[in-house]
């Protein structure tokens, strides 16, 4: 088991667009697993590379945290037998529908959290880490994990769905986690 350290807004590295997957190596299974760990030991419901420093498409869900009604459907090998965690390489949304809005937060913004509009059904493919097909597609609080990890391997964070408004009420406090983030 390996954590490692999750990076927080102000780093340049969550702004930049994560590069494809090539190939499956060991170093890539390392990360993989490493980042499973790594949200589950702070206790998040998704994590894409990015936040922890590596630009590659991929990322990681905790499908143990979501009810069972959430899932709309799901398919390949590496979602058989009702899985814990999925790792998503080289994700796609091939589907998005309506509309939700609900308090969403995020790993690289600690302690922060507001109301973002995200469609209320998303469906992605993607690989496994054995390059095997799986597609999922779900509901509600899934829907909302499943396209917030993908926005991450775009460069795009969750403020920025934010209204102009919100976004000016939040400042002072992104100021500060961006000048802590910073100092490190
Ligand atoms: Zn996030």
């Amino acid at each position: 088991m390996a954590v490692r350290p999750i990076r927080i807004y102000g780093d340049p590295v969550l702004r930049e667009k994560a590069r494809p997957v090539e190939e499956t190596t060991a170093a890539l299974r390392r990360l993989a697993e490493d980042m499973v760990d790594t949200m589950i030991e702070a206790e998040g419901i998704g994590l894409a590379a990015p936040q922890v420093g590596e630009t590659v498409r991929m990322y990681v869900v905790n499908l143990a945290a979501m009810r069972p009604e959430l899932f709309l459907d799901r398919g390949g090998p590496s979602l058989e037998g009702d899985p814990d965690h999925l790792v998503l390489v080289n994700p796609r949304v091939v589907k998005q529908e309506g509309e939700q809005t609900g308090e969403e937060g995020c790993l690289s913004f600690p302690e922060l959290y507001d109301k973002v509009t995200r469609p209320d059904v998303v469906r992605v493919e993607a690989t496994d880490l054995d390059g095997r097909p799986l597609e999922i597609e779900g509901c509600g609080l899934l829907a909302r994990v499943l396209i917030h990890e993908f926005d991450h391997l775009e460069g795009v964070l969750f403020i920025d769905h934010l209204s102009k408004f919100r976004f000016q009420f939040l400042r002072n406090r992104l100021k500060k986690l961006k000048a802590d983030s910073q100092a490190d």
